[in-house]
C-alpha cells in the first residue's frame, strides 16, 4: 500500500495545489444525478456526454485493474487580464495555454514521479475527460464539494481550479475526510446567473448557460441565445465571481499557462480582431474549440448591441 501522504507530496512537487486518493469503485450515488440530468436534456447536443455512460460510473472499463484514483487540482484564480474583464468578455479559465494539455503532461511527470519510487505501476491521466466524472472523484478525494452552480468548490483554492486524475493499478491509502457541503443557504450563483441556466441546485441546463452556447454549441446562434450572452464571448464565470468562496481563494501562481500574447489585449483588438490576429493570439488556448467564426461572431454582436 502506497503511504498518502508520498502522493500528495509527489503531486505538490509536481505543481499541483491539491491532491486526493479515492478507491475505485462504481460511482452508483452519482447514477441517478447524471441519467436525469441527460434525460432531461440539458446537455442540449453535446452528444458525447450521453454517451459511454457506463464507463462514466465504472473506471475499471477504463483502465484494466484500476484500483485508486488521485485526484488533483491547479488553481487558475491568478489568471485575469482585460479581457477577462471587459466586455466582449472571455472565461478567466481561457486567458492562458489550453488547461489539457498543461495538465495532462504535468499527471504524466506525476505519474513517473511515482514510479521512480514505487516500481512499475500503470496508469492513465485524464482531464476534462468525458467518460470520467471528476468532480465526483475530487469530491471522494477530499478536495471539496459540489456547490449549487455545480463546481467543485476546495475550501482555500475556491472553484476557479482544473481537475485531473490519474487512475492508477496500485493500491493507494486513500484521503479519510470528505469535505462536507458548505453552500448553507448562501444562493448567490443561482440569483445572480443572467439566463437562470441553474434549474435547482448542482443542476445547470446547457441549453441556457452562456458557457455552451458560447463554447459548445455547433449551430450558429439564434436571437434570443445571442440575447443571452450578456457581455461573454467566450465562456462565462459569473457564477463562480459571486461565490464567496472565491473571494477567500488563495492566488497561486500559475505559470505554466501564462500566454504574453494575451497580456495587453484590450476590447478595440477584438473589435478589429481578424482571422490571423486570431490565430496568433489564441493559438494553443481554449477558444481554438470555439474557432474563430464563432468567437468574432459573439464579439460583433456584444459589441454592436453597446
Ligand atoms: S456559467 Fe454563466 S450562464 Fe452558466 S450557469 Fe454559470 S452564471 Fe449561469
Ligand atoms: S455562490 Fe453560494 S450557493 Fe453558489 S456555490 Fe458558492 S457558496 Fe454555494
Amino acid at each position: 500500500m502506497i503511504p498518502l501522504d508520498k502522493i500528495v507530496n509527489l503531486a505538490l512537487a509536481c505543481g499541483f495545489h491539491a491532491c486526493g486518493v479515492s478507491k475505485v469503485e462504481r460511482l452508483v450515488g452519482s447514477e441517478p444525478y447524471l441519467l436525469n440530468w441527460l434525460n432531461n436534456g440539458y446537455h442540449a447536443d453535446m452528444g458525447y456526454m450521453a454517451r459511454n455512460v457506463n464507463l462514466r460510473f465504472n473506471p475499471t472499463l477504463l483502465i484494466p485493474n484500476a484500483k485508486s484514483v488521485i485526484s488533483v487540482l491547479l488553481s487558475y484564480k491568478s489568471m485575469k487580464l482585460p479581457i477577462n474583464r471587459e466586455v466582449p468578455k472571455i472565461a478567466r479559465y481561457a486567458c492562458g495555454s489550453d488547461y489539457h494539455g498543461v495538465m495532462k503532461n504535468m499527471l504524466y511527470s506525476l505519474l513517473n514521479a511515482i514510479r521512480a519510487e514505487f516500481g512499475e505501476i500503470n496508469g492513465r491521466a485524464f482531464v476534462d475527460s468525458a467518460p470520467v466524472l471528476e468532480r465526483e472523484w475530487a469530491v471522494r478525494a477530499g478536495l471539496g464539494w459540489i456547490g449549487k452552480n455545480s463546481n467543485l468548490i476546495h475550501p482555500k483554492l475556491g472553484s476557479f481550479v482544473f481537475i485531473g486524475e490519474l487512475i492508477v493499478d496500485a493500491d493507494v491509502e486513500t484521503t479519510d475526510n470528505v469535505e462536507r457541503n458548505r453552500c448553507g443557504t448562501c444562493t448567490r450563483c443561482i440569483d445572480a446567473c443572467p439566463t437562470q441556466a441553474i434549474i435547482v441546485p448542482k443542476v445547470v441546463d446547457a441549453r441556457k448557460c452562456i458557457s455552451y452556447l458560447s463554447i459548445e454549441k455547433r449551430e450558429p446562434l439564434n436571437e434570443d441565445e445571442k440575447e443571452m450572452l450578456n457581455g461573454w464571448c467566450f465562456g462565462c464565470d459569473v457564477c463562480q465571481q459571486v461565490c464567496p468562496w472565491n473571494k477567500k481563494g488563495v492566488e497561486l501562481d500559475c505559470q505554466n499557462f501564462k500566454k504574453e500574447n494575451l497580456v495587453g489585449l484590450r476590447r478595440d483588438d477584438l473589435a478589429q480582431m481578424s482571422e490571423t490576429d486570431f490565430d496568433v493570439w489564441f493559438s494553443g488556448t481554449p477558444l481554438e474549440r470555439a474557432g474563430y467564426t464563432k468567437v468574432k461572431a459573439a464579439v460583433d454582436y456584444i459589441l454592436k448591441k453597446g
